[in-house]
Formats: C-alpha cells, structure tokens, sequence
C-alpha cells in the first residue's frame, strides 16, 4: 500500500463528523485493537499471550505498517504506565487506572512478571458495561488465567453487582462498567471499586477521548485531575492533525465507519491538547508526535529487532500516520518532582550516561 493509493476525498462537511455517536460502533473499535494486536503479539512484536485469549483468534492480520504502528503505541503505554509504577513510593500502594480499556491486557503484562509487578498496586478498567461483560465471560472461560487475578474459582472471579451485572472485583484488579461520559456514574463507580484518593494514580486513555464530544473528554480529563489528593499523571495515545490531507481522509475514515473522531476538531493540535489538560487540573504537560516518540523515547534495540520481522518500504506512508497519532503526559501536582519526572519523555539517569 503506497501513500499513492490513498484516495483524497473532499473533507466531510461539518454535519458529517459531528452526527450524534454511535455508542455500539465506538465500543467496537475495541476489537480492532485487540485484533492488531493479537496480530503483533503473534508474529513476535511484543509479548502478550493474553489478547487472543480473550478474543477469537483470527490469522494474524494487518500490514507490517499497522504492526509497527500498533507496537509503537503499546511501547509508548507500557512504558509510561511502567515507569509510573517503579517510580512511585515503594510500599504504600500505587493505582492504575485504564480509561476505555477495552479488552486491552496491559494489566497481565503488569502481573506476569516479577519485575513489573508490585504487590501494592491496584489496576482498575473502566469501560462501557456491554464491553466489559464480554471481557468478563471470556476471562471466566479462561480458567489459565484466574491464578493472575488472585482467585481459583467463579465464585471468587466474579460477583454481582446490585443491578445484576456480573463484575469483576479481585484484590488486584477491578473492572468498573460505566459511561464515563456521565462524570457522577463515573465517579460513583470508581469509588464503589475502591479508588483511594491518597494513593499515586496513574490514568490511561488510549484511543478513547477522540471518540467522544469534547466537553466529555473535558470532565474525564479534569474528573482524572481531581480524583486522587496524591500525585498523579494521565498519559493519553490518539489521533491528531485532522486539517491537513492525511487528516481529512483520517477523520473521513472512521466517520464512515461509524466512530468519528468528534473532539479532534476542538482540540486540533498537540499544542490544543496540551493547553487542554493545563486549563483542566494537570500542572505539567508534555506531548509529541510518534515520528518523534518513535526516534527518540522508545528503546532503539527494540527497533532494530521490530524492523526485522516483516519487511517495510512505505516510509511515506509511515511518517505520514505516525505524524498523525501522539503520546501525551500530564501530571501533578507541582510540588512533587517525581511525577513529574517520570514520564517517557525524560530519560532514565541509565539512559543518559
Ligand atoms: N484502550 C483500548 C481500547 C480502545 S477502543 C485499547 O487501546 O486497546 C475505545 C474504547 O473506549 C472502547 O472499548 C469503548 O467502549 C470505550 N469507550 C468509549 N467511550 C466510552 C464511554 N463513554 N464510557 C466508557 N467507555 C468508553
């Protein structure tokens, strides 16, 4: 697929991208990811045995250019979440918190390994309830995997919450169904799971806010700011950019598909978003494209290993969608100079000698 294969369409009309969200095509698109990265998980981009457990395993799919573009983004979250963790006091507990989790795994990847894991730390997922339910009865069919959550049986995987909905609430990982849309149900979920405010918190939105009105990514983004008293950060991977000619057919895309991508006019630069999360509770903000993330904050014999599975020469393309997609940390409060310093973008004191 060259970049010369990409039609330019005329830009959709203001009323195209902004028709009212379709909850059931935007809940979907977490089978395309889980699907993409099923498929690096398979053909060796990263370790994550988990994901096609949980969905149904389809032959690995997708373009070495997707896979390089999924791997980029998992990186990034892994590492931000994970310097967050070993950065945080030892000892007295550490939360993370998945914003639209989807079927995403990063929890089990977290667990699986003892130099990740802590035994302070408490990871919540936050989702739509008829997206977490289905993540919740395939985990119940996946009895490989409860010895992870800490259980060996249903009784002890799931319980039933007053309305009926079975949920997952095991000592290190909570599954919270909620419209995060709604700030009061989703602030009364998370307390109803435990969600302490004294603890470090880290949250992650990944390829979630674009999909919704800006004003409710808003109150997500300053709900997040003002959920925890301890410091905290929030690292945020989406689309951005949509004025150029990548961009339209970018936003043209996905509003056929159903999920447009509906703050991505309000907010249409890194720069925007930036000054979005400054002016909603986060002290500190840094943000760049993936082109730059890619370069210079992923680690390069990781690189070098990725570009050796699968032969890639649409380096015009490449650019081209990975100028369109960004990582960015916020973090607080002021006084606390670790939070603040343990974001992806500043290099760890290994790295700099
Ligand atoms: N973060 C995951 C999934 C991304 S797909 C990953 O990167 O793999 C986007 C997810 O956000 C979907 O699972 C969708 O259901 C969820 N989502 C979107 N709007 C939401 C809302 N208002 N409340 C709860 N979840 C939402």
């Amino acid at each position: 697929m060259a970049s010369g294969g990409y039609a330019f369409p005329a830009a959709p009309t203001m009323d195209e991208w902004r028709r009212p969200p379709d909850d059931g095509a935007v809940q979907c698109t977490h089978i395309d990811a889980a699907m993409a990265k099923a498929s690096c998980a398979k053909l060796g981009y990263f370790q994550d045995p988990y994901t096609e457990q949980l969905i149904r395993s389809r032959p690995s799919s997708g373009s070495p250019l997707i896979h390089r573009g999924y791997w980029s983004r998992v990186e990034a979250i892994r590492q931000s979440v994970l310097r967050f963790v070993q950065e945080a006091p030892a000892k007295e507990g550490v939360q993370v918190v998945n914003l639209g989790a989807g079927f995403d795994t990063l929890y089990f990847w977290l667990r699986e390994d003892a130099s990740r894991w802590r035994d302070d730390l408490i990871y919540f997922e936050v989702d739509f309830p008829e997206v977490l339910g289905k993540k919740i009865s395939a985990i119940s069919r996946r009895q490989n995997l409860w010895p992870m959550l800490d259980v060996s049986s249903m009784e002890e995987l799931t319980t039933r919450s007053s309305m009926g909905m079975r949920e997952i609430r095991t000592k290190h990982c909570r599954m919270v169904q909620a419209d995060m849309r709604i700030s009061s149900e989703l602030s009364a979920a998370m307390e109803s799971c435990g969600l302490r405010a004294d603890l470090p918190t880290i949250f992650i939105a990944e390829c979630v806010l674009v999909y919704m009105q800006a004003a409710h990514g808003d109150g997500i983004i300053q709900w997040a700011a003002s959920a925890v008293s301890a410091p905290s950060a929030m690292v945020m991977y989406e689309q951005t950019n949509p004025h150029d000619r990548f961009g339209k057919v970018m936003v043209k895309n996905l509003a056929e598909r159903g999920c447009p991508l509906l703050s991505v006019f309000d907010y249409p630069s890194m720069e925007a978003q930036k000054n979005r999360f400054l002016e909603k509770g986060w002290s500190r903000c840094q943000v760049k494209d993936m082109n730059e993330i890619y370069k210079n904050h992923l680690d390069q014999s990781e690189v070098e290993r990725i570009h050796k599975l699968e032969l890639m020469d649409e380096f015009e393309e490449w650019h081209l969608i990975q100028g369109h997609y960004f990582v960015l940390c916020a973090s607080r409060p002021e006084t606390d100079l670790w939070v603040h310093n343990c974001t992806i973008f500043n290099k760890t004191p290994a790295e700099e000698n």
